[in-house]
């Protein structure tokens, strides 16, 4: 008997919208994202923002070897691409993933050459911009506005799934973390909830794609004030989401925080964990993308494994079994 979930057309007969089949559905083909690191800095570790940066940061835990900035941008995608076609044999277009640090704390000129060079790749028909919400403005965004209106690279095109594109995909992803100006604070980000919102405001307007990248489990957030703030998620005009569970990072400020009051953290078991994130989806809404439900920091960075080794594929079945189980789906509790 129909529940309820069907009438939503998730991709792939999912209870949630996932990232990977909006991207099939749109471009009818699966898109793997190359991590690049293009060698830029961040405010929140040069002094601009901040000193130290954000307190449960090491970048060095975020990037996979093939990417660092040593390397070309073309040599950064070569072998990220020889990388994931072992995994992926059938997948043929790419999306440059600038990720490293904050890709667009530059002059717009210095920001423009990197994209349009993993743009001159040939199998690459996209870039996907990480960022804080305080690193653009009105002429970086206006750039990127005219890259997705096919107007800053003439003459550039690519054929995905028979069909001629004269405009490459542009995807900025803004890590807000929290919706709690006092988190935010706590965690030495550097900006707060209203500075994301406006970022967001003035990329989305501009038909830019907008991502967003949370953390779940940060110090001082209770499971009820994470739910409640799907609420302001929702809000904003942003397209997919990413979620992670906290890790905490050997020697970062946050794993000091978390030996010395223990008690301002929630921990999850990946039980409690799976329990908790179908919550969250059962309140967002049902056309936001999902890219991700948890982080995947590699074992050797962080100060304890709680799960065991255990790859993002199984947790994903593990997140369909308990939808299922539990007869319920993405934005459930918005539809009553
Ligand atoms: S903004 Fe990003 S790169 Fe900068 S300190 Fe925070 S987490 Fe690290």
């Amino acid at each position: 008997m129909a529940e309820g979930f069907e009438k939503y057309g998730f991709p792939d007969g999912k209870r949630y919208n996932s990232f990977v089949g909006y991207f099939k559905r749109k471009y009818g083909e699966r898109l793997q994202k190359i991590v690049l690191d293009a060698g830029f800095t961040c405010p929140n570790r040069d002094g601009k923002v901040g000193r130290g940066g954000c307190t449960y940061c090491d970048n060095a835990a975020f990037h996979p070897s093939y990417s660092t900035a040593g390397k070309s941008l073309h040599q950064q995608l070569d072998e990220g691409i020889e990388f994931h076609k072992v995994r992926y044999r059938t997948t043929e277009h790419y999306l440059a993933y600038f990720q490293s640090f904050s890709n667009t704390y530059a002059p717009l000129d210095r920001l423009s050459r990197l994209y349009e060079e993993a743009l001159n790749h040939p199998d690459v028909v996209g870039i996907v911009i990480g960022t804080r919400p305080d690193c653009v403005d009105e002429s970086k965004l206006d750039y990127l506005a005219s890259l997705v209106r096919g107007e800053a690279m003439p003459g550039w095109s690519r054929v995905i799934n028979g069909e001629v594109r004269t405009a490459p995909i542009v995807i900025v992803e803004y890590g807000i973390e929290s919706c709690y100006n006092q988190t935010l604070l706590r965690i030495n980000r550097g900006h707060d909830f209203q500075t994301a919102q406006k970022a967001v405001q003035m990329t989305a307007e501009r038909g830019i794609d907008v991502g967003a990248h949370f953390i779940l489990g940060l110090p001082g957030e209770t499971c009820q004030m994470m739910l409640d703030s799907c609420s302001l998620i929702n809000s904003l005009p942003i397209r997919s989401v990413k979620f992670h569970q906290l890790q905490i990072v050997k020697g970062t400020k946050m794993e000091k925080e978390y030996a010395e009051v223990p008690q301002d953290f929630v921990r999850f078991s990946l039980d409690e964990y799976l329990d908790f994130f179908v919550d969250m989806l059962e309140r967002l809404r049902a056309d936001l993308s999902i890219e991700r439900f948890v982080g995947e920091v590699p074992p050797r960075f962080v100060n304890e494994t709680p799960w065991g080794l255990i790859r993002n594929v199984e947790l994903i079945r593990l997140l369909d079994l308990r939808l299922e189980a539990r007869s319920t789906w993405q934005g459930r509790l918005l539809s009553l």
